[in-house]
């Protein structure tokens, strides 16, 4: 209100100034009320002349779309012009600070995990995030606006989409490429719909790999297993020769001893996919590894071999000891098994100019056909089932070796000629690479 007061007073002085001067000249024409009575009403009219000035220069600002500054006026419409630009302010800050909030929620919206896809009443696409866009096959951009079954046909989530049963998510399959998505259907608002799409390939492809994997077990398992009952049953119904009995005892033991085989590498599998990263700040020297894994070779050969031993760079490895003599020590005997007695076994190391470190074992042995190779290192993966029982083998030697050559950064190679041997390479990256003096090279 502290424009009416000085408005009033205005009006009343210019009234007052007008009367004054009208009465002024009136007197000199000696009519000097009528020119006091003149004097205000023209004093009147210029104020409300004035008034209506301001009043132009208010509607033509609020005609302009009030985003100019107001025009500084005073009186009445000042303060008019003064009250609408302070709610036309707040309001913008307000859209400023929804559009905020807004872009934050969506930004959210857009990191999280799962595809979030948001439908109208019509089953219109109102917004998607990537993610989303992604696992339906969509264009976030593109799309917006379309109906949702025009672009996803698969009958499955059609009738879902409106069926209105949406405990459960439907499972789709990848638009385009291989792998599994379940969308969940959320009712919200009047007859919106939110989506929520999950890559589970994943997942499901972990839950095959345990499935298989306890299957293969117990599969495993079994046959010992059934061996050792027999036996046992054997021995406990029939009157058995002391030769008889050593016989079964040997067999026995032999399929312990698988079984015990089975379980430790099951283990050291475990501990492999559990365990943490090996280190990277302890150096293990690579000629004494190499020697250690050549001695156990020539003992598992009993002289079946020639097992030799060719010296490289004196280098050394950082990671897990136990880790990399287990890998090198599973492809030696590997060389061994499948070599027939005769044969040549080499191991051998190298600095390549890259800066990798090769460490390799060549056998001349039985070799493993073309068609073999990409599979030889899943678990339980034999080329020749009854050679690998025969000599011992578990199926899980080369699943252990990829794993721990994959742990410390590096790769397997395999080279191999049916009939003519095998060459099994692990690649080190250079990160794991380092000389040694030369002292600590083996000739
Ligand atoms: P296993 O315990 O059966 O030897 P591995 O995982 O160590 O299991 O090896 C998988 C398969 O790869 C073996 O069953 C065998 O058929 C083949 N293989 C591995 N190493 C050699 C080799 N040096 N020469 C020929 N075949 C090999």
């Amino acid at each position: 209100m502290n424009w009416m007061l000085p408005q009033v007073l205005a009006s009343w002085a210019a009234m007052a100034a007008g009367a004054w001067l009208g009465w002024l000249g009136g007197r000199a024409m000696g009519a000097a009320s009528a020119g006091a009575a003149l004097g205000a009403m023209g004093a009147m009219g210029l104020a409300m002349a004035v008034d209506g000035l301001r009043a132009r220069r208010l509607m033509s600002w609020l005609r302009g779309g009030t985003d100019a500054e107001a025009p500084r006026i005073g009186g009445l419409w000042g303060e008019i012009a003064y009250r609408v630009e302070r709610s036309q302010r707040q309001r913008d800050q307000a859209l400023v600070n929804e559009q905020r909030r807004l872009s934050g929620f969506l930004s959210a919206i857009e990191a999280s995990p799962n595809g979030v896809l948001l439908l109208d009443e019509g089953d219109h696409i109102s917004w998607c995030n990537a993610l989303a866009a992604d696992h339906l096959g969509l264009n976030p951009q593109r799309d917006r606006g379309q109906p949702i079954t025009n672009l996803v046909r698969s009958p499955a989530f059609v009738a879902h989409l409106q069926g209105g049963h949406w405990l459960e998510p439907v499972a789709l399959g990848l638009p385009g490429r291989e792998g599994s998505l379940l969308v969940s259907v959320r009712g919200h608002g009047d007859g919106q719909k939110l989506l929520v799409t999950q890559d589970v390939t994943e997942r499901q492809r972990g839950d095959a790999m345990r499935r298989d994997l306890v299957a293969n077990v117990s599969h495993e398992i079994r046959s010992p297993l059934t061996v050792l009952s027999g036996f046992i049953e054997t021995m406990q119904t029939l009157a058995l020769s002391e030769a008889e009995r050593g016989r079964m005892l040997l067999l026995m033991q032999q399929q312990s001893e698988r079984m015990q085989g089975l379980v430790a590498d099951l283990l050291v599998l475990a501990k492999l996919e559990g365990g943490p990263r090996p280190p990277i700040d302890r150096w293990v020297p690579l000629a004494d590894l190499m020697q250690q894994v050549a001695d156990d070779a020539v003992q598992i050969s009993g002289g079946r071999h020639r097992v030799e031993l060719a010296g490289g760079e004196a280098l050394a490895l950082a990671g897990s000891q136990a880790e990399l003599v287990s890998a090198v020590t599973n492809l030696a005997t590997n060389a061994v098994r499948y070599t027939p007695d005769g044969g040549h076994i080499r191991l051998s190391w190298s600095l390549r100019p890259d800066g990798q470190a090769s460490i390799e074992v060549l056998d001349t042995g039985i070799g493993i056909a073309r068609e073999h190779l990409p599979r030889l290192t899943e678990r339980f993966y034999r080329v020749d089932s009854s050679r690998s029982r025969e000599t011992g083998g578990t199926g899980l030697g080369l699943a252990i070796v990829k794993h721990v050559v994959q742990r410390h950064g590096g790769v397997l190679e395999v080279d191999s000629v049916l009939g003519d041997g095998s060459c099994f390479r692990l690649v080190l990256p250079p990160s794991r690479v380092r000389r040694e003096p030369v002292d600590c090279a083996v000739a």
